[in-house]
């Protein structure tokens, strides 16, 4: 099975970036201005005009192939406040479904989401899930306990503040192995987005893998809007990734490109 999913961060308004979210360059790489994010929004909305999908419609049936484009999933991780001041919000203007990834440690804490607004993402018609409980540096590289701590912990936190079991999540820092759905199939995860850029799904003991495609600030609409209708693959999202990369390894510095760059090639 295919499906496209787009993956966002936070939306901040006239560039202040310390708004919502993790703090720091590494992470501002993702927030996307408002007009940005729109944008963003209004070209996928050009090259889907059948819609975003929601991922708990897809869980648990295995779909046959059909010649219809393949789901498109819109999802947004960390749980920043700008998720309900202005995500859920744009996203309700194109009619989409949003899929908010919450790091459940920092419910509450300032620039994130609060319990009541996790609730009220989700009586808005968005999904919500765990993107961990802490945001570990290298979730891959977590023990089977930690990993076991992390999905289970963020789980029954959110299923608690919303009242029914949640389902879906999404890996934080996209260190994602298969040990890592392995443990969230323990954990009752039933759907786990990754940032492997690609769009073939699979399944680690019963859990479905679902990969993601990067908006990053800076990147042309254009581009989400290709991805969106999957018409970028192969070789164009190659070059695209690498052109991309090295735009964010500018501000980031460090021998953060080469690293990347040899990780895109050797796929
Ligand atoms: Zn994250």
């Amino acid at each position: 099975m295919k499906t496209v999913s787009l993956m966002f961060h936070d939306a901040v308004k006239d560039g202040d970036f310390d708004e919502s979210g993790f703090p720091g360059a590494g992470a501002d790489l993702y927030k996307l201005d408002l007009d940005q994010l729109d944008s963003h929004f209004r070209t996928v909305s050009g090259a889907r005009p059948d819609g975003s999908s929601n991922i708990l419609d897809l869980i648990g049936d295995r779909p046959e192939k059909t010649n219809v484009a393949p789901p498109l999933f819109m999802t947004f991780d960390d749980g920043g406040v700008s998720a309900v001041i202005y995500i859920a919000g744009m996203l309700e203007k194109y009619g989409w479904t949003g899929h908010f990834f919450i790091t459940t440690d920092y419910i509450g804490k300032p620039r994130f989401v609060s319990e009541s607004q996790v609730r009220e993402l989700h009586e808005r018609g968005h999904v919500v899930g765990s993107h961990s409980a802490s945001h570990p540096e290298r979730m891959s590289k977590c023990s089977p306990e930690e990993m076991h701590d992390e999905w289970c912990g963020s789980i029954s936190r959110l299923s608690e503040i919303l009242g029914f079991s949640v389902k879906v999540a999404s890996v934080p820092g996209g260190f994602y192995s298969r040990k890592v759905a392995a443990a969230a199939a323990t954990c009752g995860i039933e759907a786990l987005f990754t940032s492997e850029p690609v769009m073939n799904c699979y399944h680690v003991d019963g859990c479905l893998v679902l990969g993601r495609y990067t908006v990053n600030n800076g990147m042309e609409p254009s581009i989400s809007s290709s991805l969106a209708a999957g018409k970028m693959t192969g070789g164009k999202l190659r070059q695209h990734m690498l052109w991309n990369i090295k735009k964010a390894a500018k501000t980031a510095g460090g021998g953060f490109y080469d690293s990347i760059r040899e990780k895109i090639l050797k796929k």
